[in-house]
């Protein structure tokens, strides 16, 4: 968990009897997940477990997101509004975050579509489904892979410099998805890549 600190000390809890909204999204494809209300003490339990725990309305007491379903919310970082009131978390979920089964609480919640799939293949590596391509190539092991990335850099760059865009974005789509499970294969995710490039940016 890296949160900053010196903004968790300054929370203004006098606000809302004892309890701050925290807004929960995936680190990895920035989905708006849940809200839940957190106290102090949910808060302190958060940062020791590193699981999303709120102070539950309900039932009036800590509740530890995932507790019964196990769909568990491993914090990455929180973050804190203008006037020190309101959470930010990012997350990574175990499993489904709403009650009902569904991805988020907020039905069609948008989400980054490059990272659902970079969770997707990262789901194919662990659980290597029978009958799906990205298992194949996780089996063919790491040179295939570099050499399918390689194959379809080479085909993205010749179409390039060809004039026709629906071959070039066949290809460029192809080489995105390939490298992804390069990275995947090497322990890697879309946003350890993306966390380059931002570096880079500043
Ligand atoms: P869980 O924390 O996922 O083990 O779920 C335990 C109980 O908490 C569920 O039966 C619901 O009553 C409630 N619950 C689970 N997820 C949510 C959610 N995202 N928002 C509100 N209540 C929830
Ligand atoms: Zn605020
Ligand atoms: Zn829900
Ligand atoms: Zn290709």
């Amino acid at each position: 968990v890296r949160p900053s600190p010196q903004a968790l000390e300054t929370l203004d809890w006098n606000k809302c009897d004892g309890l701050l909204p925290a807004v929960v999204q995936d680190i990895d494809t920035l989905q708006v997940l849940m809200l839940g209300y957190v106290s102090a003490e949910s808060l302190a339990a958060t940062l020791a477990i590193g699981h999303m725990t709120f102070f539950s309305r309900s039932k009036q007491r800590l509740w530890t997101k995932g507790e019964q379903s196990g769909n568990v919310l491993a914090v990455q970082s929180i973050s804190v509004d203008c006037d020190a009131d309101t959470l930010l978390v990012l997350a990574r979920p175990a499993g489904p975050t709403c009650h009902t089964g569904a991805e988020s609480c907020f039905d069609g919640a948008p989400k980054d579509f490059l990272g659902g799939l970079d969770q997707l293949v990262a789901v194919r590596e662990a659980l290597r489904p029978s009958g799906s391509y990205t298992t194949s190539l996780f089996e063919g092991g790491i040179r295939r892979i570099a050499q399918k990335v390689g194959e379809e850099g080479v085909e993205t760059a010749l179409a390039g410099v060809a004039q026709d865009d629906e071959a070039l974005l066949g290809e460029a789509s192809d080489l995105l998805y390939h490298l992804l499970v390069l990275l995947r294969a090497r322990g890697l995710s879309l946003k350890d890549a993306r966390d380059v490039l931002e570096k880079r940016h500043r």
